[in-house]
């Protein structure tokens, strides 16, 4: 069983790097580690290298993989840094972040206790030690680690968090879903000598961004 899921797992890898959502090493190896199906539901786990978003609970979902490529491919974590998410849900992007920030640490802000509770299960089943989850609204972000080499929503907002960008460091990168309820456009926001610039990376789904800063 283990040998098919990891199967299926270079399988799935192999299909993003061909339809072009995947090209960085660091990134490739990250998800070729992570075991996908540890964080989704019993009742899911023959989808789990599904290209697509699943349900895990309280309403919630995980991305689909072609997203969390994107956007960890976007992000530009290096090895030792301190990378805040905003959206814990499964756990599964900060284990990614964490393989790669591997000197580093990740913060990851979820509003849902039940959720956070899982995500925590989750991630320390597979071992990780460099990930700390917190239950708080991040759409405030989390003021007591900043600032933060890179910030990563996975929930879509109204807005930036004005409260974001004062916690990312300079230079430092956040990247966020903008727009509606239903559907969004993915923001790259570079923090350089004191200034910031946007890029609009396409549009994406993502549940909404539930607090004081966001919905
Ligand atoms: N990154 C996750 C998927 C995120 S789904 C994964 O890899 O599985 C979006 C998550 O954002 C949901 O769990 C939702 O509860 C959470 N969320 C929404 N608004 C939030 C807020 N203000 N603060 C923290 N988490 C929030």
């Amino acid at each position: 069983m283990n040998m098919n899921r990891k199967s299926e797992r270079r399988g799935l890898i192999k299909k993003l790097k061909s339809e072009g959502y995947l090209s960085n090493e660091r990134v490739i190896e990250a998800m070729l580690k992570v075991p996908r199906e540890e964080f989704i539901t019993e009742y899911q786990k023959s989808y789990a290298y599904a290209d697509r978003p699943l349900p895990i609970g309280e309403g919630q979902t995980i991305s689909a993989p072609h997203m969390v490529a994107i956007m960890t491919e976007h992000l530009d974590v290096e090895e030792d840094h301190k990378v805040l998410e905003i959206g814990a849900g499964s756990g599964y992007q900060a284990a990614i972040l964490a393989e790669i920030a591997n000197k580093g640490k990740i913060y990851t802000v979820e509003r849902i206790p039940e959720l956070a509770k899982k995500a925590e299960e989750n991630l320390n089943r597979i071992g990780y030690k460099n990930i700390e989850i917190i239950i708080s609204d991040g759409s405030k972000g989390y003021k007591k680690e900043a600032p933060y080499d890179r910030i990563i929503v996975t929930a879509g907002a109204p807005r930036i968090p004005e409260s974001l960008l004062k916690q990312l460091k300079d230079p430092g990168k956040l990247l966020i879903p903008v727009g509606g309820k239903m559907f969004q456009e993915l923001k790259l926001v570079e923090k350089k000598k004191g200034e910031f610039s946007t890029k609009n990376l396409g549009g994406c789904v993502f549940v909404p961004l539930i607090g004081d800063e966001g919905w």
